[in-house]
């Protein structure tokens, strides 16, 4: 029976990772995975991270089950983060859960929407892959709409055509910041007309915070979720921590769910408890764990924000650097420098790409997607160059 498999294509940024791993050349760049990387080349541990596990092993008394929706502490304890101090939980609309990851809470978000009635789900491309993967995997239709245009701005145009013509089984799935994987956000006004484009057209909101505090801080990254939620009667928003507290394989996320009304909130996280029990009965506890001592203790929440402040400095550094070379070849890399997150898309072809690889050992997805943290301020000048190179 298990014969009958088919091979399923090998994640090509995986991939990549063992190409890169086995290049002997000693001034090669990744530029591929997506983790934070130091001026070093390093992905640490957060400083808040370490001082908040040594006290996990001092405190910790119990290893014994939590429940399907996890840390509920932790969830809380981000909520002011997500929604803000003033309307954490919207007047008793808000209600999270634990997950593993944004990629936990984008499973639950996805399974909870089929099960209410959505089947279709509208993605501006390109976008994380793992969207369209998990729709798949779940039997949801994507509608692709353009995320930008040629000219490197957001296509307001395409998202209000795609919205024009969605129905009442519509789902649309937004990136709250640092879009992934062409660092082109929406600015605050464009959030404002999509706030109220998405309630006019009735389709349920699907949030993916996974960047929040990389791009320009915490609060201001925050701005498109909120604007949204204040406009329409019912969202979801998965979340992770994973990038933001620097958790990656802790693999710490959740959940939220926003009602019409709170009497409607057990009901939906019902939902969602029963789909994490038939995924993984239990979230993993330690990096939630981490995060809530983290979030509990004023001198380590500063500690944390000032490590989350050190790294989006260091990414503004490397895109101001880029954008100050203005053209490589045939490449403007002027707009990477007012674009978020750790992600950009560089205009190269294919074959560009692979020349970057074989001839100067940098490592890019093959959408020319970079990650700029793979960038520092001693090879940098040698990428510039080798785009130049290839494309000149
Ligand atoms: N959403 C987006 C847009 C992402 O880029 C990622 C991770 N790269 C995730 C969600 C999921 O993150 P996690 O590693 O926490 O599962």
């Amino acid at each position: 029976m298990l014969s009958n498999l088919q091979q399923q294509p090998a994640d090509a940024l995986l991939a990549l990772i063992k190409l890169h791993n086995a290049d002997p050349r000693a001034d090669k760049i990744d530029l591929g995975v997506g983790v934070y990387r130091t001026g070093q080349g390093d992905t640490p541990v957060f400083a808040a991270i370490k001082a908040a596990e040594r006290k996990l092993v001092e405190e910790q008394d119990s290893k014994a089950y939590l429940g399907p929706e996890g840390d509920m502490a932790f969830v809380e304890a981000l909520m002011p983060y997500v929604f803000g101090k003033d309307t954490a939980d919207m007047g008793g609309r808000i209600e999270g859960m634990q997950t593993p990851g944004g990629t936990g809470s984008l499973r639950v978000a996805l399974a909870m929407a089929k099960r209410a009635g959505i089947e279709r789900i509208i993605v501006g491309v390109p976008s994380w892959p793992n969207h369209a993967q998990i729709c798949a995997d779940l039997g949801l239709a994507v509608v692709e709409f353009n995320h930008a245009t040629t000219g490197g701005r957001t296509d307001m145009e395409a998202l209000g055509t795609a919205l024009g013509r969605a129905g009442e089984r519509d789902a649309i799935l937004l990136h709250g910041c640092c879009h992934n994987p062409t660092g082109i956000d929406y600015s605050h006004a464009e959030w404002d007309e999509i706030a109220h484009l998405v309630a006019e057209a009735k389709v349920l909101p699907i949030l993916d915070l996974a960047y929040q505090g990389l791009g320009n801080g915490m609060e201001e990254d925050a701005y498109g979720v909120r604007r949204v939620l204040v406009a329409v009667p019912e969202a979801l928003v998965s979340y992770s921590c994973d990038k933001n507290f620097g958790l990656y394989r802790d693999r710490v996320g959740a959940l939220y769910v926003m009602a019409a009304v709170p009497e409607d909130l057990p009901r939906m996280m019902s939902n969602g408890h029963m789909l994490a029990r038939a995924n993984w009965s239990q979230p993993p506890d330690h990096g939630a764990a981490a995060v809530r001592e983290v979030l509990a203790d004023e001198a380590l929440t500063a500690q944390w924000l000032d490590e989350l402040d050190q790294m989006r400095e260091r990414m503004r550094q490397v895109r101001a650097k880029l954008a100050a070379a203005g053209t490589a070849g045939a490449v403007d890399l002027t707009p990477l420098g007012g674009q978020n997150g750790l992600f950009s898309i560089v205009p190269l072809s294919k074959d560009q790409v692979l020349e970057m690889r074989e001839k100067h050992g940098i490592y890019m997805a093959g959408s020319g997607r970079i990650n700029v943290a793979g960038l520092t301020m001693g090879n940098i000048d040698k990428f510039i160059a080798a785009v130049a190179d290839v494309t000149g």
